[in-house]
């Protein structure tokens, strides 16, 4: 079975375990950095971008993420992981994995709208899907092998590169679980293509 693993440092992790079980593959709530070997993908969920990167490097995950998604292992990073996956930050010189050509720019809704709901259509993916933002950043700018795959108000709040998938908004929070299943099946293409 695919193994999707949920970096359990911080956050809603518990709710993407849900979800990945109900897209059909195993989820493994990751602590340790040894348990990224026996992955087939990752979910870097939200929370405090700030307060993961500082247990990120307390636990010495730093270098271990880079090189995941430099292997070519498919990580999905919603909302603070989506912060966490980005090649630059609006106002802030220190970036995190870097790993995906993209500007982002935190709590970017604005204060007066902490958090919430609206129904996104997801490129390929689905129609009228439920996303829940909360104190939610959006992606001012995408590189050239970026694809866009949602928008919301203009501002674009899901992208895709190759093997990497990045959300402003938290899917595991409502029972629609169609944008999961989407990066199930990413998962299970790169297995497959690795394992050849
Ligand atoms: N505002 C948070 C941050 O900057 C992200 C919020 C979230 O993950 N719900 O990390």
């Amino acid at each position: 079975m695919t193994k999707i693993g949920v970096l359990g440092l911080q956050g809603a992790f518990r709710e993407h375990i849900r979800s990945v079980e109900a897209s059909g593959a195993e989820g493994i709530i990751v602590k340790r950095v040894e348990q990224l070997d026996e992955l087939d993908g990752l979910i870097i969920p939200g929370g405090e971008s700030t307060t993961m990167r500082r247990l990120i490097d307390k636990y010495n995950f730093l270098e271990p993420l880079r090189e995941f998604g430099k292997q070519g292992k498919p990580i999905f990073g919603t909302c603070a992981g989506m912060i966490l996956l980005a090649s630059e930050i609006a106002g802030i010189d220190n970036v995190h994995l870097g790993l995906m050509d993209i500007k982002v720019e935190r709590n970017a809704f604005g204060r007066q709208r902490e958090s919430f709901e609206t129904d996104l259509d997801i490129k390929g993916v689905a129609e009228g899907y439920n996303a829940v933002f909360i104190r939610a950043p959006y992606i001012l700018e995408v590189g050239p092998e970026v694809d866009v795959l949602a928008t919301h108000q203009d501002k674009i709040v899901l992208a895709q590169q190759g093997h990497l998938l990045a959300c402003a908004f938290h899917p595991e929070l409502t029972d629609d679980h169609r944008l999961t299943a989407h990066f199930v099946e990413m998962v299970e293409e790169s297995r497959k293509s690795l394992a050849s």
